[in-house]
């Protein structure tokens, strides 16, 4: 079921493969000062807030311009807005189609992922792959479905994935039939812009997919409270989450559809049979990868205390191997974070941990740009945390063999339930572990991070999001009308 055998996942690149390592850099560089120009995508007369430069968060330099969204223009954008008018076949062509203009256009897609959002290479084309995997799985998936599209569906993106989940969001609602609204994070509204409009150049009618970027206020606040809305499907944190159902509650119909995906506290456990080499190799790309930036990151570790004086330093060792930098050179490993406000709320949780005695690990860090060194901060426990860090920050506790239940109801008892990692070569335990853990995405012997379309549907319980889990077979069916209830009363 999972499985569709006639879709094959994106190949994407080899970058181990010089030729294409060269091929990419060539086409990226062509973008490396273009300076890109963004704005609301509606089917109507735009009329814009005053541009505002983006910059790039490693370097300061300036990426382009965004002509923000006015309140005017949510409104003509509502009032434009339709639903589909295809058969599925037909808008799965169209999709399909916009799939291959994304693999057509990955120079300036790169360029904009490294420059916009500080993405590495490495992630820069996962994200690609993900947003093409989501554009033909959706499509596939969505000819099996006979039910109406739900009508009008808002999108509400997060800057960490501003190609992949973007895409995933409007692939999802467009492949059903509705009618799109999207609004991409505020940071990175030129890449929503450039791949909104290649969706548009394939062929989905501007009707269908209208782009708004803008802030929360301007713009999220009013497409979540305008009746005309007929559901909303949103990836960010937890509070906007209930921000949004509570506007949802007051002003659209009832029962219209939420489909959030949100924040997480995300443990993996170690224990002494684990192998040390592989354990730290996942450790480090759960907690740096992205610089941490994904709500699917670890952020508490618990290493068994009888091996923890070896584990941690065979970590230590290898985070000094990182490479920090600016993410458009093709060596480096971690970026920096998204934007001022981010640097700084992590600078103050790690501030804050040092002076009271608990940094255990620092790496150092490039001078200018949004950066945070690599931490690694001592805690007791998960409950130590409080709240998500939303960067390259680990939490690291040990715990004794006999008091592994308690550490899981420690896990459970923090409300989240996103992902979670587990290295033991102990077949009972692992059975064990996945059945107490109230958590969506479990891993065992492997990093936590880079769900695969298809294969891993990825989504959270509890705080961590409503369900149903994106690139999985239950997605679509939360974007259409329920069926109608049966001759019952
Ligand atoms: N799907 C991504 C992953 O598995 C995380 C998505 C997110 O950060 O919102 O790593």
């Amino acid at each position: 079921e999972l499985f569709a055998p006639e879709r094959r996942n994106s190949e994407g690149f080899d970058l181990t493969d010089a030729p294409t390592l060269s091929m990419i850099d060539t086409a990226r560089d062509e973008h490396a000062k273009t300076e890109f120009t963004g704005q609301p995508l509606i089917a109507g007369k735009v009329k814009g807030l005053a541009p505002r430069l983006v910059a790039n968060p490693a370097t300061g330099a300036r990426v382009g311009r965004i002509t923000d969204a006015s309140p005017e223009d949510v409104d003509t954008a509502l009032s434009a807005a339709r639903p589909w008018a295809a058969s599925s076949k037909e808008r799965a062509v169209i999709l399909n189609r916009a799939a291959d203009l994304y693999e057509e256009n990955f120079g300036p897609i790169f360029a904009l992922l490294a420059r916009e959002a500080g993405k590495t290479l490495a992630d820069a084309v996962a994200e690609v792959r993900e947003a093409v995997d989501f554009l033909r799985y959706y499509a596939a998936r969505a000819q099996a479905i006979s039910a109406a599209p739900a009508g009008l569906f808002v999108c509400i993106s997060p800057w960490n994935f501003p190609l992949a989940i973007f895409t995933g969001q409007i692939a999802a609602a467009l492949a059903t039939g509705n009618a799109v609204l999207a609004k991409p994070a505020e940071q990175t509204p030129l890449i929503a812009t450039f791949a909104a409009g290649l969706m548009l150049k394939a062929g989905v009618p501007a009707s269908a997919l209208q782009l708004l970027p803008g802030d929360g206020a301007t713009v999220g606040a009013r497409l979540t409270s305008d009746p005309r809305v007929n559901g909303v499907c949103f990836t960010g944190s937890t509070e906007t989450a209930l921000i949004i159902r509570r506007a949802m509650a007051k002003h659209l119909a009832p029962g219209a559809p939420l489909i959030a995906e949100t924040g997480g506290l995300n443990a993996m456990i170690v224990d002494s049979t684990a192998l040390p080499e592989q354990a730290v190799r996942d450790v480090i790309a759960s907690s740096f990868q992205s610089a941490g930036q994904r709500c699917s990151a670890l952020r508490c570790l618990y290493v068994q205390e009888d091996i923890a004086p070896h584990f941690t330093d065979m970590l230590f060792g290898a985070m000094e191997e990182l490479k920090l930098g600016d993410p458009w050179s093709l060596s480096t490993d971690v970026g920096p974070v998204i934007d001022a406000e981010a640097e700084e709320g992590i600078r103050a949780h790690i501030e804050k941990a040092r002076k009271e005695g608990r940094l255990l690990r620092q790496l150092s860090i490039p001078r200018n740009g949004h950066f945070i060194a690599p931490s690694v901060i001592r805690v007791k426990g998960i409950a130590d945390l409080g709240r998500e860090i939303f960067g390259p920050v680990l939490h690291l506790a040990t715990y004794k063999a006999e008091d592994l239940p308690k550490v899981i109801d420690d896990i459970n008892a923090t409300g989240y339930g996103l992902t979670f990692g587990l290295h033991t070569r102990i077949d009972n335990r692992v059975q064990e572990v996945c059945e107490a853990l109230r958590v969506g995405n479990i891993y065992v012997n492997r990093n936590q991070i880079g769900a695969v379309v298809g294969s891993q549907p990825f989504g959270g319980e509890g705080l961590s999001g409503t369900g149903p889990k994106a690139g999985g077979p239950e997605y679509l069916a939360r974007f259409t009308q329920p069926e109608p209830a049966a001759l019952s009363a």
